[in-house]
């Protein structure tokens, strides 16, 4: 008997828990580190669907209604025909007299108000559409293209042919040509017909499965699989750093560790950033495991998510795949769990709570059920090779590619070509980008820029002033002319003084993707270009179809933001141009190096994979920046080592935990106010040295909302419980001493946040 109240069991929903023993320890562990409610752990771990809730139910009791009113019997009869909740009763009878009577009818025992659990899943089956067995597209297109001019609707049924049907309503109402309107024009002319289908979870085409394409492994490549086969067959937990440049074949890596893991009859995970961004890396697992693997991509709905989650809880799949969330996949006996791009920051999930990071809560669920934990990158996070420094993870190396060579980097430094630039390309990369597309080859142009920082530069020198406290860039705030450190919340005036060169010509900066686009059919009017970024990929199948389009040769430039450099495999690009990369220097974070360092690896991974050699260009106004130089010559090790000292130096992650509590009020003064006596209260507990700020967000104002951050850097060895303590401790502080007006102001924990 436990020593808390408890209430007695009123019905046995399954006869099997819905989540093991481990699943219950790690969504506590996540609890406790992340600071978040084990409720909120344990939602983020089920699929969407799945709720414990009740729903108030109505049963009419009265039989005998002679006594009864017209009105009354009437509304016993509407109830008995109708499958009421109380609240649906109560909406339709809200009004004086009508809610009266049904507040009567409950009073008096006529109706009887009764809880039932809720449906696990409350789903309908999906319609789809298809083209009907009696229609032939290929007649109806050769009229439409008789006629000339087709309408929307006719080019969207053309469209819809290219497509492979069926697929439900919500899928296809993702793209712009099928809108309600043209879907329901095409319906009327018998073209195609809604129905309804169960919808299969595997539903996106994945490709052809043959596990004969398993490749033979290079003699490097066998060294890191024996080194993960060896934990693997003694049951044990052990992690991996698997360093490998892209296309040096740590995918083949993991497929072959994934089989030796099936054939012990043991499951596995795979986490990719994001499925959309991946379709080549999860079509390879197809091949070899065919219908074995549960893709969990972000377009499932809530039924085919369900149905995911419970073949892989049956034991009827045995490899998951998929972004984040997937961590959580009730796989059965997980043996391998693999995080490809492990340095992705789309596995910490920023809202809403719990703030986890996918790839530490992978490591940690291996730990819990003895697996191995393989972390794969061609430029490993700081906190990943700090902890192969510390021998938690061994390190495993792919150095060379298999096929072809590395990209050569070439370094455009744009101070010297100040005098020499089209528009924003120097003219070196504009005459090679001229070049190529006489070639007939393709261009990527990368412009990058995060969220809507802005930021001062010299015209002159390039410089872009930095906090003195954290090294980092100063964010530019327009309307109160301030530079700002949104760490440590110094801030200064802005003005067009260049402290560096003495010159006068100080400009903010931040234009986007679409200003370069136009700039460039400007330059190259004979061009067809391509632009990817979150506006142009925003649709169902936009990210698909612009990649598709690209790679199918429909368009000689790419530009796009860092969304092109993502996995993408394109053998006809030979030209890779970086407009400026000095905009991500410029984001105000210690991390900035490092995703440059990151961003442009990734970036020169695209190029020259085929038989045609790829070169890369940055421009930039600081070619001696570490990650410059070091991505020049693909020295990850180099450029490590130096991140690492300035990161111990100013004691920032991974030499610290940072937590960062982020206020959110509508009133500036109420934020102002709590957010300085919650720092004080946390001075007070953890002392002076260890908190910075408060100082407003790099985004100070969003959907209506003040937005306010401070930090605190924890000891790296804290545990999940010294963290919990210690937030707790803070939190009781704050409480002692907490200002008028704190309950209008949110406060969110974010432990080991990466912005
Ligand atoms: P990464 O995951 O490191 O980016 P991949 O595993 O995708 O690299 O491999 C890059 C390319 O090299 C792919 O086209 C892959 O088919 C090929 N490749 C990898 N390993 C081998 C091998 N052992 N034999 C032949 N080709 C290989
Ligand atoms: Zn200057």
């Amino acid at each position: 008997r436990p020593d808390f109240k408890t209430k007695p069991v009123e019905q046995v929903l399954d006869d099997e828990p819905i989540m093991n023993e481990t699943m219950l320890q790690l969504t506590e562990w996540i609890h406790r580190f992340y600071y978040c409610s084990w409720g909120e752990a344990i939602q983020a771990a089920l699929p969407v669907g799945l709720n414990f809730s009740s729903v108030k139910k109505l049963r009419v009791k009265k039989s005998n209604r002679d006594q009864l009113t017209k009105k009354e019997k009437e509304l016993l009869e509407d109830l008995e025909a109708g499958d009421y909740t109380l609240q649906n009763a109560r909406k339709r009878w809200r009004d004086g007299v009508e809610k009266k009577l049904l507040n009567k009818a409950i009073k008096s025992g006529w109706i009887e108000v009764w809880e039932q659990p809720r449906q696990r899943v409350d789903y309908k089956t999906a319609k789809h559409w298809k083209i009907p067995a009696s229609i032939e597209p290929k007649e109806i297109l050769e009229d439409l293209s008789e006629k000339g001019q087709s309408k929307k609707w006719e080019q969207a049924f053309e469209e819809l042919t290219k497509l492979d049907l069926p697929k439900t309503h919500r899928d296809l109402l993702g793209d712009e040509l099928f809108t309600p309107y043209t879907l329901k024009r095409i319906e009327e002319e018998g073209w195609i017909e809604s129905v309804d289908l169960p919808v299969e979870t595997n539903s996106q085409n994945i490709g052809v499965h043959d596990p004969e394409l398993i490749k033979t492994l290079t003699e490097k490549q066998k060294n890191s699989f024996d080194a993960i086969r060896e934990p693997l067959d003694e049951r044990v937990f052990k992690s991996f750093l698997l360093y490998g440049v892209t296309g040096s074949g740590k995918t083949e890596v993991y497929i072959h560790a994934l089989k030796h893991c099936l054939e012990q009859d043991r499951g596995g995970l795979v986490l990719v950033p994001e499925i959309a961004l991946t379709p080549q890396t999860v079509q390879r697992f197809y091949q070899i495991f065919g219908d074995q693997i549960a893709v969990l991509h972000s377009r499932l709905s809530d039924r085919e998510r369900f149905e995911a989650w419970q073949s892989l809880k049956s034991g009827d799949k045995r490899i998951a795949i998929g972004p984040r969330s997937a961590v959580f996949a009730p796989v059965q006996d997980v043996g391998l769990i693999v995080v490809d791009e492990e340095h992705d920051t789309s596995y910490k999930q920023f809202d809403p709570s719990p703030r986890y990071h996918a790839r530490d809560v992978a490591v940690m669920r291996a730990h819990m059920e003895n697996a191995v934990v393989v972390l794969g990158s061609a430029t490993p996070g700081m906190v990943s090779v700090k902890a192969v420094m510390e021998k938690k993870h061994e390190m495993l190396q792919l150095p060379l590619r298999p096929t072809g060579t590395m990209p050569e980097v070439k370094i455009l430094n744009l101070l010297e070509y100040k005098h020499a630039m089209k528009g924003s390309l120097t003219a070196e990369l504009h005459l090679e980008i001229e070049e190529a597309l006489e070639r007939d080859e393709q261009v990527i142009l990368l412009y990058n820029r995060r969220g809507y920082s802005s930021y001062l530069q010299c015209e002159d020198c390039g410089h872009i002033p930095q906090s003195p406290h954290s090294s980092t860039s100063l964010t530019y705030h327009k309307k109160k002319n301030i530079l700002l450190c949104h760490y440590s919340g110094y801030s200064r005036r802005a003005d067009t003084h260049c402290e560096k060169c003495g010159s006068d010509n100080m400009v903010s900066k931040g234009s986007g993707t679409q200003k370069v686009e136009e700039e460039m059919q400007d330059l190259f009017p004979d061009a067809r270009l391509l632009r990817m970024d979150r506006d142009t990929t925003s649709g169902k199948f936009g990210h698909q179809k612009i990649y598709e389009k690209f790679l199918n040769g429909e368009a000689d430039i790419l530009i796009g933001t860092q969304l092109v450099a993502k996995g993408l495999d394109f053998p006809n690009v030979t030209v890779v141009g970086v407009v400026n990369a000095d905009t991500e220097l410029a984001f105000p974070s210690f991390r900035a190096g490092e995703r440059m360092f990151q961003l442009l690896s990734q970036v020169a991974g695209r190029a020259g994979r085929a038989e045609k050699p790829g070169i890369v260009y940055v421009q930039t106004w600081k070619p001696d920046h570490p990650a410059i130089v070091s991505a020049r010559t693909h020295d990850f090790k180099s450029f490590a080592k130096q991140e690492l000292a300035n990161r111990e130096m100013l004691n920032f992650p991974p030499y610290s935990r940072m937590v960062v509590f982020q206020f959110k009020s509508k009133s500036i003064s109420k934020i102002q106010t709590v957010s300085n006596r919650f720092c004080d209260a946390m001075r007070k507990v953890v002392g002076e040295n260890v908190v910075m700020g408060p100082s407003p967000s790099v985004i100070e104002w969003m959907n209506g909302q003040f937005q306010w951050e401070a930090n605190i850097k924890l000891k790296r060895t804290y545990n999940a419980h010294v963290i919990e303590e210690l937030l707790n401790r803070i939190f009781d502080k704050y409480k002692s001493m907490k200002p008028k007006g704190a309950s209008s102001v949110r406060i969110n924990v974010d432990v080991d946040a990466v912005e």
